[in-house]
């Protein structure tokens, strides 16, 4: 087991934001006793676990990071009948996404182009244009990293928690390694639905700066109520106000700190100009905050996950 862990590995090509220093321990495995014995290792040598999908959403600090990364990398998809998948965790969203349209269920169409992989999704309730992943969830199994022993626990949707991009394993350190997907939609025109997805594909293409390394959003958008919304003279669906909009209102669309700058094509974006640090985000970060809360009085929320 230990001749899978790597020293001192090079975070970076660990995210798409290519952005980070170094994990003392990495190790990467599609065998999941391979995984818990190296989790169990971690645990008898007090080193925190830190479980990556595709590394969409993460940004990592700079410096040494003491710490066991591990990523499972089971991409297994099996159908099981009626609508039912069973899914392991490395698998590309993507891919699970396609086989379902292929199939013809709509369910989760509008997820299509979000680049990680089905256990990041579950793990942030990942969601887009009106869906989540939760919303094809029947159930999870998952090892809970902060029980005494590491077992496989098999959680129904309901034990899940899902929210608005939450859930239970944003909140308790878990290695989710299998999800029971379950579609009820079938398309009634299998053409139109996938050209529905290619369309979204098209919009994210031209709404996102995808030609330089990015964690996609980097702010949740702002809960707001009718009166608010009055004043502000605005009028978004759902009562959400983009955290793009509150970027761009305060003047810091395209705004720059070393080589991490506020994308000028989608502001709740930082892109990463070649050779920026976690430290240059983590200024842009604060900076947005400070000025949205000076500004309108409300407190901007970090989507992307950060891991020092
Ligand atoms: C261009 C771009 C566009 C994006 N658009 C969207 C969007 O429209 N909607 C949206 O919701 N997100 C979006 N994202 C963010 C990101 O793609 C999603 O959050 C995605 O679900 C993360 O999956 P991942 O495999 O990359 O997870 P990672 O980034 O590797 O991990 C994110 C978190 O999940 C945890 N995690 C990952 N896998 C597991 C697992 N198997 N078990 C336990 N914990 C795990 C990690 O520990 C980490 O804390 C976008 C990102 C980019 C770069």
């Amino acid at each position: 087991m230990k001749n899978l862990l790597q020293e001192n590995y090079p975070l970076r090509s660990l995210s798409t934001f290519l952005i980070g220093g170094t994990a003392k321990y990495f190790a990467r495995s599609r065998d999941l006793q391979e995984v818990l014995d190296l989790m169990n290792w971690a645990k008898s040598e007090n080193l925190p676990v830190h479980v990556l999908g595709r590394g969409s959403d993460i940004l990592f600090a700079d410096g040494v990071i003491e710490a066991l990364f591990i990523k499972y990398e089971n991409q297994e998809l099996a159908a099981l009948g009626e609508g039912r998948y069973r899914v392991a965790s490395a698998l590309p969203l993507n891919y699970l996404l396609m086989r379902l349209a292929r199939d013809g269920w709509e369910d989760a169409h509008s997820l299509i182009g979000i680049p990680g992989t089905v256990g990041g999704a579950v793990w942030a309730n990942a969601g887009a244009y009106g869906q989540e992943f939760a919303d094809i969830v029947e159930s999870v199994k998952v090892i809970f990293l902060d029980e005494p022993e590491l077992q496989i626990k098999d959680l129904k949707k309901e034990e899940c928690f899902f929210q608005y991009r939450d859930s239970i394993f944003k909140h308790r350190p878990a290695l989710v390694f299998e999800t029971i997907v379950r579609c009820q939609n079938k398309t009634v025109d299998q053409e139109a639905l996938m050209k529905k997805m290619v369309e979204i594909l098209k919009s994210r293409h031209c709404k996102q700066p995808l030609n330089y390394p990015n964690a996609g959003s980097i702010f949740k958008n702002v809960s707001v109520t009718d009166e608010i919304q009055q004043l502000l003279g605005t009028n978004f669906p759902h009562n959400k106000i983009p955290a793009a909009w509150l970027i761009e209102q305060v003047g810091l669309k395209g705004f720059r700190i070393g080589d991490a700058q506020f994308s000028e094509k989608h502001a709740n974006f930082i892109v990463n100009l070649g050779q920026a640090k976690a430290n240059d985000v983590l200024d842009l970060l604060a900076l947005a905050k400070q000025k949205v809360e000076d500004h309108f009085k409300m407190k901007l929320e970090e989507e992307l996950i950060y891991i020092k």
